[in-house]
């Protein structure tokens, strides 16, 4: 239904790239969205998001319900107008945020009820609520109400969980069906539950599946258990999923799990990750991370990394920046933030060259070692 994908290169159920067709644009994939929860990537502009080739960003529908509200981003244009934003905007359903951030929930098979974690105001979140807020945002591609569970509960809580994401995803289809009628132009996307358990994953892929909704995402993953078994359960939901459309790993952003991603055949990827550890002065370079407020850059005239084309890497050296994180100086994180995500879409730019040049493997393995090796040597030097 709607289908707005089309594979372009690589093979259908494995690496692959990809061309998504959205109302304010086509995006390239794999894709990386940089997570901007309150209306805006902390720290940079959004014309240089555009600069730096992100068309995709990503709100969180919790928090711009709560602030300023759904009315408010209504009347002012939706966000694209609220923002002054002109590229493709993906809200998530605000589950995931209900469940880690709000006080006193209670769930129910009608929604789920929560507190406020601003001013402890009551509220209620429903399938079709969050499909209406979506819409008053015009969310280019909209995320439906899902239940996360934590890694850890039994079986019989994570059936449950996943019987609930069902019955909910079908009721936010046909709310969102509605909605398409009367002239609503973004596309929703199912999530795929079931815990770390594989039998579940399959039953809720099968049950999001058969859906047909235009896009289909895994959720529940990178929430803290090794590398292992999120690989494991990753490539056995991803196996799964229907190849024709576009795929989304919910949640992760590290260079390891984008490649891992990829090589299962997902498209799309968030994180906070680059953005968060760049305010608090922690850089990606090929050779690992870089933690900038350590003595060793006190006198240190070099750039982040010499070999980046960003604005930050052409006129700063690793001892003024060191100086403005010391100093607690709002440039600081302006400036790191700039540099790691022109790293990551750079990153994403040269795994998409692989898939089309049919060399992924090779350049994953030699993107990895180099990133991990880096990264040994730091922790040596402590
Ligand atoms: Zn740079």
């Amino acid at each position: 239904m709607n289908t707005v994908f089309r594979v372009t290169s690589g093979d259908p159920s494995s690496a692959r790239t990809g061309e998504l067709v959205l109302p304010h644009g086509v995006i390239e994939t794999p894709v990386f969205m940089p997570v901007g929860t309150a209306a805006t990537v902390k720290a940079i502009l959004h014309q240089r998001l555009k600069e730096l080739g992100f068309h995709l960003i990503l709100g969180n529908t919790y928090h711009l319900y709560l602030r300023p509200g759904t009315r408010t981003i209504r009347s002012l244009g939706g966000l694209h107008g609220f923002v002054g934003w002109q590229g493709n905007v993906l809200t998530d359903s605000g589950g995931y945020q209900v469940f880690s951030l709000a006080a006193l929930r209670k769930i129910s098979d009608d929604g789920v009820l929560f507190q406020s974690h601003l001013d402890g105001s009551r509220h209620m979140f429903t399938p079709e609520s969050v499909v209406a807020a979506q819409v008053a945002f015009n969310s280019d591609i909209q995320m439906p109400l899902d239940v996360c569970t934590a890694h850890g509960v039994t079986e019989r809580e994570a059936e449950e969980a996943v019987l609930r994401t069902s019955a909910w995803a079908r009721r936010a289809r046909d709310a969102w069906l509605i909605e398409r009628d009367r002239g609503y132009r973004g596309l929703l996307f199912g999530i795929v539950q079931g815990n770390f358990f594989p039998s579940l994953r399959r039953r809720s892929a099968d049950e999001i599946s058969v859906l047909d909704l235009p896009g289909i995402a895994i959720g529940g993953l990178s929430v803290g258990e090794e590398r292992g078994l999120f690989r494991e359960m990753l490539f056995e939901t991803a196996r799964h999923l229907p190849t024709g459309k576009p795929r989304y790993l919910m949640g992760i952003g590290t260079p390891d799990y984008i490649f891992d991603a990829v090589e299962a055949g997902m498209d799309m990827f968030d994180c906070v990750f680059p953005t968060r550890i760049a305010r608090n002065g922690t850089v990606l370079t090929p050779d690992g991370r870089l933690i900038l407020r350590h003595e060793v850059h006190r006198n240190d005239d070099t750039p982040i990394d010499p070999t980046c084309g960003c604005t930050t890497c052409q006129r700063y050296s690793r001892a003024y920046l060191r100086h403005l994180f010391k100093s607690n100086e709002m440039l600081g994180p302006m400036l790191t933030t700039e540099h790691n995500l022109y790293y990551i879409s750079d990153l994403l730019a040269g795994i998409r060259e692989a898939v089309r040049a049919d060399s992924f493997p090779a350049h994953r393995l030699a993107v990895l070692d180099r990133f991990e090796e880096g990264e040994r040597a730091r922790r040596d030097r402590r």
